[in-house]
């Protein structure tokens, strides 16, 4: 059985861990200092980083890591890194045997334009794409974009656990619940979130079925969002979602 554990960084970053009691994966370590001190705390040996886009907050700890630790670090290969590491693309699979896990390499462009996650069911980590109630930003790519990374990502069944890596759950309940006041998923999603941060918890992993049913920026076809948005019925998902995007930059 599969543990992830979180190891929070910065002020809303997680470093996802990965791990069987003996071997450890880190995703999207930006931070070598907690990875150290929760591998050495629980005897866990680092078999692997996975990385999903190339901005600082998600690499900048990998080189310290691999000089203690020299294992393999998949990384997109549509972007630049400056450290060793196995360029992935979409559809490949990573073997990770001291693990027992396979994961399939998704590439989900928007926030960065090389951006990838990584799939293994029901397992997600997806970085900066899907957050819970929300979405990233778009650093490098286009609305289109990123709204079709996120179309693909809501396609996995609804039980999948999303692990992205950021704590921006209550702010992006916030935002949603100012385009539906009435949803009621939307509701007990704020209370249980309230709840879990009120207790210093993370409110992740979060499902695709809760953000199919909560996050505004998969719901893009929803009539109450159109409404709220003042936009026609004939309003493509596409362009409510750039809308939508835009608005969030500036709430
Ligand atoms: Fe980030």
């Amino acid at each position: 059985m599969l543990e992830i554990l979180p190891i929070p960084a910065f002020k809303d970053n997680y470093i996802w861990l990965i791990n069987d009691g003996r071997h450890a994966v880190v995703v999207d370590p930006g931070d070598a200092g907690p990875v150290f001190q929760l591998l050495e705390q629980s005897g866990l040996t680092l078999e692997a980083i996975l990385i999903t886009h190339h901005c600082h907050d998600h690499i900048d700890g990998v080189v310290e890591l691999i000089s203690k630790y020299p294992v393999p670090v998949y990384a997109p290969a549509k972007e630049f890194y400056d450290f060793p590491h196995t360029p992935v693309a979409d559809g490949d699979l990573i073997t990770l045997a001291a693990l027992d896990l396979k994961l399939t390499v998704m590439e989900v462009p928007g926030h960065t334009l090389g951006h990838v996650a990584y799939y293994s069911q029901p397992l997600l980590f997806c970085g900066d794409t899907l957050f819970s109630c929300g979405c990233g930003r778009l650093h490098e790519g286009t609305a289109e974009q990123m709204h079709q990374s996120l179309q693909r990502l809501a396609q996995l069944p609804a039980d999948t656990l999303v692990y992205c890596a950021h704590e921006y759950t209550l702010n992006n309940l916030a935002f949603a619940l100012e385009l539906e006041p009435d949803n009621l998923a939307l509701q007990k999603r704020q209370q249980e979130v309230i709840e879990l941060r009120t207790a210093d918890k993370p409110s992740l992993p979060t499902t695709i079925g809760l953000e199919l049913a909560t996050n505004p920026f998969l719901r893009c076809d929803n009539n109450t969002i159109r409404q709220s948005l003042k936009l026609g019925e004939n309003t493509v998902p596409a362009e409510t979602f750039r809308i939508l995007r835009e608005m969030k930059n500036n709430y």
